[in-house]
């Protein structure tokens, strides 16, 4: 059956009633299967009756994902190379309506922006724009792929969803993963944030990663928007997207993120507001969950709340992000997505995951194995 067939048969009020019915036996039984969980065990992991495990639950998760991934955390950075987006998301700064200044990084800005990042010490770059078929589809991203392959070993990439021989012409180009965010699974509420443009297309969008998988593409990176909805019914089914996938597309390889909504020019306040210890309950739930798949978390967070949550079952985190065109060359603080709440610089994160025992991963040895090495 297709997920969206699996999705219209778990309706949100269900998730929730369930959610709420799990109790502290339920999630004993969850933890016993740590790092290997069903779908119940997922949704006790999430459910208010967790709340009272979560120090068993953090423990157990941080063993887990020491004995898998080890005192290693991959580091990336994201390059923004366009705001320009025809689409009207209530929460975006780039949205449509949102008057600010436009950019599209030209071919030689874009060759600054790399040289300032590789001398930062990066391997993995993320390239982020918003959607805007005619200055930034297919033919720009491609080149923008091409020319950012010649700086860094793996190039991953945050842009509108596209078809599957997109994806194809993408990966022979090189390109590693690609993160696409449900933003959130509530299809009647989905049309309430995503008013106009393709991005309005729920269906296209929650079809996205399958059309990854077929594609080849290496890595997808799946979640949802933290603040939007109910935070325990998205995040679970998040993880029935996650189990979908990995059964139907076994290739290929998994992240999940947890982007908490942010500040920005207009201010959209979370409609279901997620508390630290809910995120932390959330990140751990998913390590439980499975051991296998990339949890990553972004400088959205504060310095505070990342130095705590990454050693509970992060593996990747970005560092030193600019959510600008531009932003690393030639600050502008007008053209910015949201705001970031983790200023520190690469050098400063390195010297903190140092000073609790962590490594810092500057390349993606997936990557270079798969392409070949540096071109
Ligand atoms: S979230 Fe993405 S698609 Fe939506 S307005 Fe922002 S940049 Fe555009």
């Amino acid at each position: 059956m297709p997920f969206y067939d699996q999705l219209q048969a778990l309706a949100g009020e269900q998730i929730q009633k369930k959610s709420r019915q799990k109790t502290h036996s339920d999630v004993k039984k969850a933890l016993s299967h740590a790092g290997k969980g069903t779908p119940d065990d997922l949704m006790a992991l999430l459910s208010p009756a967790a709340e009272k495990e979560l120090e068993t639950m953090a423990r157990v998760s941080r063993e887990l994902t020491l004995k898998r991934f080890g005192k290693t955390i991959s580091l990336y950075i994201p390059l923004y190379l366009s705001n320009e987006c025809v689409n009207s998301c209530v929460y975006c700064g780039f949205n449509h309506h949102n008057k600010m200044q436009r950019a599209v990084l030209t071919p030689r800005q874009t060759e600054e922006e790399a040289k300032q990042i590789r001398a930062m010490g990066f391997g993995h770059i993320l390239m982020v724009t918003g959607e805007h078929p005619q200055k930034a589809g297919l033919s720009y991203l491609r080149k923008a792929l091409h020319q950012l392959t010649r700086h860094f070993p793996l190039v991953s990439m945050e842009v509108q969803p596209l078809d599957t021989s997109e994806y194809q012409t993408l990966a022979r180009e090189g390109l590693n993963t690609v993160y696409i965010y449900q933003e959130t699974y509530h299809r009647g509420h989905y049309r309430h944030y995503h008013p106009a443009g393709p991005k309005a297309d729920f269906t296209y969008r929650l079809e996205t990663p399958e059309r990854l998988g077929k594609a080849g593409i290496h890595k997808a990176g799946l979640g949802v928007l933290l603040g939007l909805e109910d935070w325990r019914t998205d995040s679970f089914l998040t993880g029935m997207h996650l189990r979908y996938l990995q059964k139907h597309y076994w290739r290929t390889q998994y992240s999940v993120s947890f982007p908490r909504l942010r500040p920005f020019a207009g201010n959209y306040p979370p409609n279901h507001p997620v508390s630290d210890r809910q995120l932390i309950q959330l990140i751990t739930a998913y390590r439980l969950f499975d051991e296998n798949v990339e949890l990553a978390l972004s400088t959205r967070e504060s310095a505070r709340f990342r130095d705590h949550a990454f050693q509970l079952g992060i593996t990747s985190m970005s560092a030193g992000s600019s959510t600008q065109p531009g932003g690393y060359s030639n600050q502008k603080d007008q053209l910015e997505q949201f705001e970031v709440a983790d200023n520190r610089l690469p050098a400063q994160i390195v010297a903190m995951l140092v000073n609790k025992g962590y490594e810092a991963v500057w390349k993606n040895w997936d990557g270079i194995l798969q392409g070949g090495g540096m071109r």
